[in-house]
């Protein structure tokens, strides 16, 4: 049993089974044991590699896009730029490096990241060593009264989710409870869960359904302080077509599944993003809302793969590989080309940010 797992036996015994939400925020959050809280899982000796981790590309690009998106806003001066669970800070430095060499006098850049966990903010100061950066440990101190453009990487994955087992007695909630020394999923009746199962389509007697509800009141305070006051938002995640009727929590280590609860704090715990819950969200707030997209067909709107020819013109041959590798990898179905997606919110009544134009909203 690792550490947080005793912990968390120890709160079970005390105040009954764990909602699948509270156990994801104790395995990533945990101030002692969480999974993020401790260490930098990042990168080919780490558990997972994501997108800006693959390539500079990734982080250059979008930081294109924010220049760009500002544009059709008809924003200038100074420029916002948030980042929400930043992870190593390679994003917003590949970013800021593309932004401070675009054309036409670039803008000042005022930088601000939101991430609750210190192992990492420390790998983020590095990353941005020499930038003026603000750390905040929730969206909610982010700076108000001016656009700001934000982009979310594998961040919604991470807010925590609730899941409900359908049954011929209609929807059970699945906690974690303990078994014979260990963690196991237990089902119950839920009282508070009714507002949350009411969207849930009919199922049959064992499906699982997925709710973020972490998310949605995320989202939403997204979309409504976009709608206020300017700016734009890029949320790039995985998905699954079969959400929300699907069980996508996933364990992994090492690059690999592992057992969702059997080592809790010593591996990365994430679940697929329901993008037409989100986007739900985001309109009843009042904003734009654009895509979902599939993240190869944004990038190679935005110029991927001139970028990645240009990058392998001045690049030895065992590094012009690498380049064509990781553009493989970032836009290929085979690839993240696919299986993530990309959503952007923005006021209402503007025209679709790049990479968006004819795409349904
Ligand atoms: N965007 C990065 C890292 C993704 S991993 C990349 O693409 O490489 C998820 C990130 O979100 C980590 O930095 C993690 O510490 C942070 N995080 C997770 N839950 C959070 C929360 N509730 N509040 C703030 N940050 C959070």
């Amino acid at each position: 049993m690792t550490a947080l797992a005793r912990k968390l036996a120890r709160r079970i015994a005390r105040s009954g089974p764990l909602t699948v939400e509270d156990y994801m925020t104790a395995c990533l959050l945990d101030p002692e044991h969480g999974y993020y809280t401790t260490r930098d899982p990042f990168g080919a000796a780490g558990d997972f590699t994501t997108a800006p981790e693959i390539s500079q590309m990734f982080g250059e690009l979008i930081g294109l896009w924010c220049l760009a998106a500002r544009t059709t806003q008809a924003v200038s001066g100074p420029l916002t730029l948030a980042e929400l669970g930043p992870g190593r800070g390679t994003l917003m430095a590949d970013a800021l490096r593309a932004v401070g060499k675009a054309g036409n006098g670039p803008p000042s850049v005022a930088v601000h990241l939101v991430e609750a966990s210190p192992a990492l903010r420390e790998a983020q100061r590095a990353s941005l060593a020499g930038r003026d950066a603000t750390w905040h440990a929730t969206a909610e101190t982010l700076p108000t009264g001016e656009p700001l453009f934000v982009v979310a990487n594998e961040f919604l994955d991470a807010l925590p989710i609730r899941q409900f087992v359908a049954t011929s007695r209609g929807w059970r909630e699945r906690f974690v409870a303990t078994e014979r020394g260990g963690l196991a999923f237990s089902l119950a009746a839920t009282t508070a869960a009714g507002e949350l199962v009411a969207r849930l389509p009919e199922a049959p007697a064992g499906r699982i359904a997925e709710v973020g509800r972490a998310r949605r009141t995320f989202v939403s305070g997204l979309a409504r302080r976009i709608v206020r006051d300017g700016g734009a938002a890029l949320l790039i995640d995985f998905t699954d077509p079969r959400l929300p009727l699907a069980d996508t929590l996933q364990a992994v280590r090492a690059h690999d599944r592992a057992d969702r609860l059997g080592s809790p704090g010593e591996t990365d715990l994430a679940s697929a993003v329901d993008f037409a819950d989100l986007a739900r969200e985001a309109r009843l707030a009042g904003a734009g809302v654009h895509g979902p997209v599939a993240q190869g067909a944004f990038l190679r709107a935005l110029g991927v793969d001139r970028r990645a020819r240009r990058l392998a013109r001045s690049a030895s041959s065992g590094q012009a590989d690498a380049i064509s590798a990781a553009h493989r990898r970032l836009v290929s179905p085979a690839g993240m080309g696919d299986s993530f997606r990309v959503m952007a919110l923005t006021p209402s009544p503007f025209p679709a940010p790049p990479g968006f134009e004819g795409a349904a909203s």
